[in-house]
């Protein structure tokens, strides 16, 4: 007999749980239900809020709260069954659109989107959901979202539509896959022998790696070979060569040093492996300086440098709290690394890299030690 009625409340746990009475004002028969039901999960030890949706209609600020503690299940059900209704609040659109994107269902997403490309604040969202279907390597979604965001806007295309590839002047460029990437060469490039630029890049990535542990990349490194800064403006609308290493992509002239954007994208894996923080310009610029693969004497361009333009000292500290986007900067940081490597060894460089912030620095290297460090590799530069 005790079977029984636990079987017809489990029955009645899982209509509700198919969502069929969450959205009806709390009648007192499904309120008898909810407390039913209640007593059978607390006995799983599982009565989550459910009692809640039960028991009154779900606002738009209940469904909001689902969405900010992450119960995105529930909210896709809930706006699921209200988008059946005629007129539909554009905020559950939206809000089911990011449960979706949340929860990796790009394909409903897409659909979503397609039938309600009239919510203007879906834009933002429409964006995102490309950026990820792109970083997941689903290029043609990642294109149709994008694309479907400049419908929505009725703008040009956007910033992502352009760098990731998806304009119609990439169809003319020359394509070549290695082991670790996937190379775009601009129509007539000036580099004349793509295969052996493809090795010398596969060489760089090696060599990095080597030196920072075995790091899987998400995905294959797009790289975008330009000729020109000018030509990068153009095309995809940013000023130079640069590296996003969230989307293991990158546009770059063909002249920039090897090791340098790749170094950029391998370190930013590498930090995330252990949780570090993002460091400042200094360090970063420094690293992928230091790493750029280009066998040249670092320390003698920062004193040429400094020697054109009259600058008569360096002092570490002021550039790691400003650097700017100079050469004679990002030199700096690459011969301060190096110089550290060099008196207290990789070990510890290699500590320090994986949390680049000053508390790690003062850590690994002593803060008895750290006026030392920096006065020697000064006196280096300014002798
Ligand atoms: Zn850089």
């Amino acid at each position: 007999m005790k079977k029984r009625t636990g079987l017809l409340i489990a029955l009645l746990a899982l209509s509700v749980g198919a969502g069929l009475v969450l959205w009806t004002n709390g009648d007192e028969k499904s309120k008898a239900e909810a407390s039913e039901i209640e007593d059978v999960q607390d006995v799983n030890g599982d009565s989550s809020g459910k009692e809640e949706l039960l028991s009154e209609e779900i606002s738009m600020e209940g469904l909001h709260e689902l969405f900010f503690d992450k119960k995105y299940e529930d909210v896709i059900r809930l706006s699921e069954m209200k988008l059946k209704e005629a007129e539909v609040d554009d905020k559950i659109v939206v809000l089911l659109f990011r449960s979706y994107v949340e929860t990796g269902k790009l394909k409903e997403a897409y659909e979503l989107v397609e039938a309600k490309s009239e919510v203007k604040d879906l834009a933002k969202h429409v964006k995102s959901a490309g950026v990820l279907a792109y970083q997941e390597e689903n290029f043609e979604l990642a294109k149709a979202f994008l694309g479907k965001m400049k419908s929505i806007n009725g703008a040009e295309d956007t910033l992502e539509f352009r760098k990731f590839g998806f304009t119609d002047i990439y169809k003319e460029f020359t394509f070549l896959e290695t082991e670790h990437f996937r190379f775009y060469f601009q129509p007539e490039s000036l580099v004349e022998d793509i295969e052996s630029f493809a090795k010398t890049h596969e060489e760089a990535y090696v060599n990095i790696v080597s030196r920072l542990g075995n790091i899987e990349l998400p995905k294959k490194v797009d790289s975008y070979i330009w000729d020109s800064e000018d030509d990068i403006n153009t095309y995809v609308g940013r000023d130079r060569s640069f590296a996003e290493p969230e989307n293991t992509l990158t546009h770059f002239v063909y002249t920039m040093e090897p090791g340098h954007e790749m170094c950029h994208i391998i370190y930013y894996h590498f930090r995330n492996s252990h949780e570090g923080t993002r460091p400042n310009r200094f360090i970063e610029e420094g690293l992928a300086t230091y790493f750029d693969q280009v066998d040249n004497n670092k320390l003698e361009i920062v004193k040429s440098i400094m020697k054109d333009a009259n600058i008569e000292s360096v002092d570490v500290d002021k550039l790691w709290k400003s650097s700017q986007a100079f050469q004679l900067d990002y030199c700096i940081g690459a011969t301060f690394l190096k110089y550290l490597e060099e008196q207290e060894g990789w070990e510890k460089l290699y500590a320090f890299l994986k949390d680049p912030t000053h508390r790690n620095f003062n850590a690994v290297y002593g803060e008895e030690n750290l006026e030392k460090l920096k006065a020697g590799y000064e006196a280096l530069v300014n002798e």
